[in-house]
């Protein structure tokens, strides 16, 4: 269980239609991973044309990088394998050897599959000098040499996929293993419009709703900022709800005098 996730694609339940803005990422992803995945007899033949077997995606946290990689097995038709790094070097130092080797004999079952590594500079960080870990070391050059030995049948079937807010944390080595690297940058105001309408899209918002309004006093937010506004904002009427419940509530039959008598009630009986 040092994989948290295994999830058929479609059971996913994320598509790139769910995701708001992001359309240049989207399209990047899908040229680079969906082709070659749901094509594969297309990248067989020459040496000119090969799918890649590492894409990073990078940017401030929040920003849709977990949900763009759950999408993208939705669209490439791939099971989805999620790990993390911060978790796979703190609670498994003695195995790197052996986790790393089920890992990729478990994917090469699965494939097609994307093995998403999220907080990837945990796991394959820059080698931090005599400092670092031994076992941190090992992991990092187990997981390298594991992905340098998928046989070519697989790489056209077995992605890694990194995401990072820290990229230039990176082991050079790992850098070069992941030769796409995808910049996944804070939204702009018609992109954050984007996003709000998503987020909206099943909720009862007032039809004369400013989303342009809304979209322009939120300048820095992220997509995963713009989503906690909204749930804080659904909450209102609950608790306006709540209160109104309380103010009626003190008013009627059980007060402290009613709740008296029903203990004296009680003791009696
Ligand atoms: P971190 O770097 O902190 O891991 P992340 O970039 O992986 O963050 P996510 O976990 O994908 O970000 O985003 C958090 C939540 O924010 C998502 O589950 C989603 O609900 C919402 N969200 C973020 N970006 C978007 C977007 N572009 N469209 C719709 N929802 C979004």
């Amino acid at each position: 269980n040092f994989i948290s996730a295994v999830v058929p694609p479609d059971e996913v339940g994320v598509k790139f239609d769910d995701i708001g803005a992001l359309e240049d990422v989207k399209k990047t992803l899908n040229e680079l991973v969906t082709l070659p995945m749901r094509r594969p007899e297309l990248f067989s033949h020459g040496n000119l044309l090969r799918p890649c077997k590492g894409v990073l995606l990078f940017g401030p946290p929040g920003t849709g990088k977990t949900l763009l990689a759950k999408a993208l097995a939705t669209e490439a038709g791939a099971n989805f394998i999620s790990i993390t790094g911060s978790t796979l070097t703190s609670k498994w130092f003695g195995d790197a050897e052996k986790l790393t080797k089920a890992l990729f004999s478990f994917a090469s079952r699965l494939a097609p599959v994307i093995i998403f590594v999220d907080e990837v500079d945990s796991l394959l960080g820059a080698r931090g000098g005599a400092s670092e870990h031994e076992a941190t070391r090992r992991m990092r050059n187990e997981f390298m040499a594991a992905w340098d030995g998928l046989r070519s049948k697989d790489s056209q079937r077995i992605l890694i996929l990194g995401a990072t807010n820290r990229p230039f944390d990176l082991d050079d080595a790992v850098i070069r293993r992941l030769p796409r690297r995808i910049y996944v940058d804070l939204p702009d105001a018609e992109n954050r419009m984007k996003i709000l309408r998503i987020l909206l899209a099943q909720e009862n918002v007032e039809s004369d709703f400013k989303f342009d309004e809304l979209a322009n006093a939120t300048e820095g937010y992220s997509g995963s900022d713009l989503k906690n506004l909204c749930i804080a904002a659904a909450y209102r009427p609950v608790q306006e709800l709540l209160e109104e419940e309380r103010e009626v509530g003190a008013s009627v039959a059980y007060d402290a005098t009613s709740m008296n008598e029903l203990r004296k009630w009680n003791e009696q009986y």
